[in-house]
């Protein structure tokens, strides 16, 4: 039997574009509410350093993710970590349902941000844990003194490949063209390392290893021959895709599953906000994560008091 609790305003997603939006909601006088399933600060939470947020010279994404869960907090704003499970309408605005709650609200935010992309391998997920990870950041320490490839060739991948570069002995970084997605700084600074060793037009093939990953199977587009890396890591950074299965039939998502919303952060349907990378935009960072949330927690209130 399912609880039921009375908000405002629910906002699903604690990374920065909704803990952005909770702490603009809850200054706006809104009794509001932000749940999520894997705890608060979402990507920006396992960055190892932010430098390009405008202000901030330099900090890590930790600490900044720290900083907003904090002030949402301090300001008021209730999290809760249990996932969501359906937003379903009803006769008075929308009941968000979890597990053990079913939260009944006047608005929701949709504020789910991106999830890491897999490399649909075999063994992928089994040996997620056990050698295969999608955060340098989180798990690079582990690999002091071993051999690791990083997968991916946008700013992520060459961003770990160099992190990784300080702890490992060698790291493969393995992309699928001859040309890097990132920035040229990194790729300079990558061409520069002894220790990191570039195979580009390479594909990913195999994870080998039974209980944890004891090798990296990888195919060279160009002449087809295969090679096996001796690795103790695979480290992949190939990109980011949404997560809003469950909204599907409730706002508009595009073809590749992102809330379809305009700069004033508006779905399809009345009561039914979107903040961050989860929605249809151009530029997707920190900053204007950050800036959605203050469109969309401002909205929302606004709709709220109108209604
Ligand atoms: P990304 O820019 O989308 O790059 C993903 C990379 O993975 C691409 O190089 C892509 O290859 C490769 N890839 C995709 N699917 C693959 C597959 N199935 N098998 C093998 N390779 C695959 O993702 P990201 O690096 O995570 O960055 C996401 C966004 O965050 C970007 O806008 C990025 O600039 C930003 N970001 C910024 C910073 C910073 O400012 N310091 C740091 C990290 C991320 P192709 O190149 O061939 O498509």
């Amino acid at each position: 039997m399912k609880i039921n609790e009375d908000y405002k305003i629910v906002i699903i997603g604690a990374g920065t574009a909704g803990l952005s939006a909770a702490i603009y909601a809850q200054r706006a006088g809104q009794d509001i509410i932000i749940l999520d399933g894997k705890g608060y600060g979402g990507q920006i939470g396992s960055t190892d350093r932010v430098e390009n947020y405008p202000g901030i010279a330099s900090v890590s994404g930790f600490d900044f993710a720290t900083g907003l869960y904090e002030q949402a907090k301090s300001l008021g704003a209730k999290i809760k970590f249990s996932a969501v499970k359906s937003v379903e309408p009803t006769d008075t605005g929308f009941d968000v349902v979890t597990d053990r709650v079913i939260y009944k609200t006047a608005a929701v935010i949709i504020a789910t941000g991106l999830e890491k992309r897999k490399l649909n391998l075999d063994k992928e997920e089994i040996l997620t844990g056990k050698g295969v990870s999608y955060c340098a950041t989180c798990d690079g320490a582990f690999y002091k003194g071993k051999n690791v490839a990083v997968v991916g060739g946008g700013n992520t991948a060459l961003e770990d490949a160099l992190f990784l570069s300080e702890y490992c002995t060698n790291v493969y970084l393995v992309h699928r063209r001859d040309e890097y997605r990132g920035e040229q700084t990194y790729i300079d600074e990558i061409a520069n390392r002894d220790n990191i060793i570039q195979l580009k037009s390479y594909i990913p093939v195999e994870i080998e290893g039974t209980d944890r990953v004891e090798g990296f199977k990888v195919k060279n587009l160009k002449d087809d021959s295969v090679k096996t890396l001796d690795v103790s890591g695979v480290f992949a950074a190939v990109g980011q895709v949404p997560s809003n299965d469950i909204f599907k039939g409730l706002v508009e998502l595009d073809s590749a599953g992102y809330v379809v919303a305009g700069e004033d952060c508006l779905t399809s349907t009345k009561g039914i906000f979107v903040a961050g990378d989860c929605r249809t935009k151009e530029v997707r960072q920190l900053v204007t994560a950050a800036a959605d949330g203050a469109v969309a927690g401002i909205a929302a209130a606004k709709y709220v008091r109108n209604r």
